[in-house]
């Protein structure tokens, strides 16, 4: 049975230090931003937590903005804000035309790219872009400031290093050279979870990761290596077919999604499948 709403609590933090200050002296707290992944769990009654902390009017946190060598992104900032963002367009396209096939309209407006990382779905659409960009995520906790690297970030199936009084703040993306391209491969166009997703890019060494082909995204090391190294693109379909490790589940089988990864190499690598 679900505790009654009566039974919840929200803090209201005016500002970032606020919400620091809360998650130190009044945790445990969950972290709310769009709410678009917590009330999907409130709905089904497996949300257990009663204490949250409500992060959605932390507007220092929506930014989007470039600090010397890095793109910054603000946790907050929705999946709308990263498509319509020039910033984002120009030097990760292919981060907007992951946050263009997230959800309906609906979720893009009150999604966040915090909220996709932090909910650590195999699934989540923005992560193999992020772990293929090399990016660092920045968590903040009261007086400290860290930052992982993306592919340190995840330590299994929905875990991740964050500490429970720590926040993420922003990711930063590094400037990437050459082509990107991304692709996400679902039941449908719009409203649909990926079966596999893959991001890619492709500049003076090839970067790849891929999403639901694995308990965690996957940044594909020895196909990258297999192919930086001079393999045909059939060997490093093979190596990536070795290389992953996904799961019949309700929505697609293990075979399915070995291929559909093993064609979205090559569409990528033969430059197809840029957008
Ligand atoms: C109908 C529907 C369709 C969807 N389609 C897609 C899709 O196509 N692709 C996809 O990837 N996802 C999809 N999602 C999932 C969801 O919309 C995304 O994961 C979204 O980005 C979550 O962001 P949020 O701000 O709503 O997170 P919330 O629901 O607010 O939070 C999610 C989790 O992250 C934590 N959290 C949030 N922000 C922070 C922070 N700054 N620091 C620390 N922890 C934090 C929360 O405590 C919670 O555990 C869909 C969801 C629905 C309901």
């Amino acid at each position: 049975m679900p505790p009654l709403i009566s039974h919840r609590r929200l803090l209201e933090p005016r500002s970032l230090a606020d919400a620091l200050k809360m998650l130190r002296d009044e945790g445990p707290l969950l972290p709310m931003a769009g709410c678009t992944d917590l009330y999907v769990s409130l709905n089904f009654g497996t949300l257990k937590e009663t204490r949250f902390l409500n992060l959605w009017r932390l507007a220092a946190l929506r930014t989007i903005e470039v600090r010397g060598d890095v793109l910054a992104i603000g946790a907050l900032a929705t999946h709308t804000d990263l498509v319509r963002s020039p910033l984002v367009r120009t030097r990760v396209p292919m981060l907007a035309a992951a946050a263009r096939e997230i959800g309906g309209v609906q979720i893009q407006n009150r999604g966040t790219i915090g909220g996709n990382v932090a909910n650590a779905s195999p699934a989540g659409d923005t992560l193999p872009v992020l772990a293929a960009a090399d990016a660092v995520v920045v968590l903040k906790r009261a007086g400290v400031t860290r930052r992982v690297p993306f592919t340190a970030f995840y330590t299994g199936y929905r875990e991740t290093v964050r500490r429970p009084d720590e926040l993420i703040v922003a990711l930063e993306v590094p400037a990437i050279r050459g082509r990107q391209g991304f692709r996400k491969v679902g039941t449908r166009a719009a409203q649909a979870i990926s079966k596999v997703v893959m991001a890619t890019a492709v500049g003076d060494r090839p970067r790849i990761a891929l999403g639901s082909v694995g308990p965690t995204v996957l940044r594909a090391m020895r196909t990258e290596a297999a192919l930086a190294a001079g393999a045909s693109i059939e060997e490093a379909q093979q190596t990536l077919i070795a290389e992953i490790a996904p799961i019949d589940d309700i929505r697609s089988t293990a075979e399915y999604r070995r291929r559909v990864a093993a064609n979205l190499l090559a569409l990528f690598w033969n430059g197809a499948a840029s957008r």
